[in-house]
Order: C-alpha cells, then structure tokens, then sequence
C-alpha cells in the first residue's frame, strides 16, 4: 500500500483493540467504542454500520431501529421499578 510500516502497525493496534471492544458486548468506560450498538447491528442487519464512528449512522439514519431499541428498554426498566 506504500505506508510506513509504523503507520500500518498504528492502525493494525487501534483496529484491533476497536474490534475487541466492539465485539466484547460491554459498554466500557474510557473508550469511543460501544459493544451494545454494535451488538446490536449483528442481530439487526440494516443498522448500525459504524463500528468506529458512529456519525454516519446519525447523518444516513441506520441509527433509527437501534435508538428505539433503547428507548424501548428504558421504559421496560421504568415499568419494573414502579411495580
Ligand atoms: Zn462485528
């Protein structure tokens, strides 16, 4: 491809800690990543592309399904608490 190799070993690091992450199912604290909206895009095809940068979910909208899954969520969580 004719990048520097510390370039290509930079990348190959932050590429596979961003897929560990990704793919771990856990929203950890102190990343950019989400393990829940990725989750997500493996059990609903049509959302949730990024894995990375979620902006372009936001801009194209393939974000829809996934922030209704989680308002769906929070109000089932709201529903157990008042029993
Ligand atoms: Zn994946």
């Amino acid at each position: 491809m004719g990048s520097h190799a510390v370039v290509f070993y930079i990348f190959m690091i932050i590429n596979l800690y961003e897929t560990t992450i990704a793919h771990s199912g856990y929203d950890l604290p102190y990343t950019f990543f989400d393990g829940k909206d990725h989750a997500f895009h493996h059990s609903h095809i049509d959302s949730m592309y990024g894995s990375f940068f979620l902006i372009m979910d936001k801009i194209l909208g393939t974000d829809k399904k996934f922030k209704e899954h989680l308002a769906r969520q929070e109000k089932k969580k709201l529903a157990e608490k008042s029993q």
